[in-house]
């Protein structure tokens, strides 16, 4: 299975690739929300959440660790930021290709907006 983001891991289409090792990506989402909006991705394409398994947790922390060092590399730890899993319809999620965005450089504001 391929996916955009695959290809960005690959290099196979342009990206502002902030990180890379073995096993995550990061790059700078190209319709930014906040002055920092870097999407972490897994190299493997594992579509959502759902699909997590045992084998995936040192990916899945490595996730984590990987959107604190950017954090401090670009400036936004001490002021803080949001880190942001999508899933599905009614959480969101466009591309099926498990993304962490990291999103700071602003007040955010409230988490999720409460229904009227
Ligand atoms: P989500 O709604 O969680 O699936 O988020 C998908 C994100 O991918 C959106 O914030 C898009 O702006 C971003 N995106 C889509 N295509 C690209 C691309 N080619 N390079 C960087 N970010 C992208």
């Amino acid at each position: 299975m391929t996916t955009l983001f695959a290809k960005i891991v690959r290099g196979e289409i342009p990206a502002d690739i902030v990180y890379q090792d073995d096993s995550v990506t990061a790059f700078r989402d190209i319709n930014p929300v906040a002055p920092t909006h870097i999407l972490i991705v897994p190299n493997k394409v594992i579509p959502t959440v759902n699909d997590l398994t045992a084998a995936d947790e040192q990916v899945a922390g490595h996730m984590l660790v990987v959107a604190a060092k950017i954090a401090a590399e670009e400036g936004i730890a001490e002021d803080g930021y949001r880190l942001i899993i999508n899933c599905n319809e009614y959480g969101g999620q466009v591309v099926f290709h498990l993304h962490m965005h990291l999103v700071g450089g602003r007040p955010l504001g409230q988490m999720v907006l409460r229904p009227r």
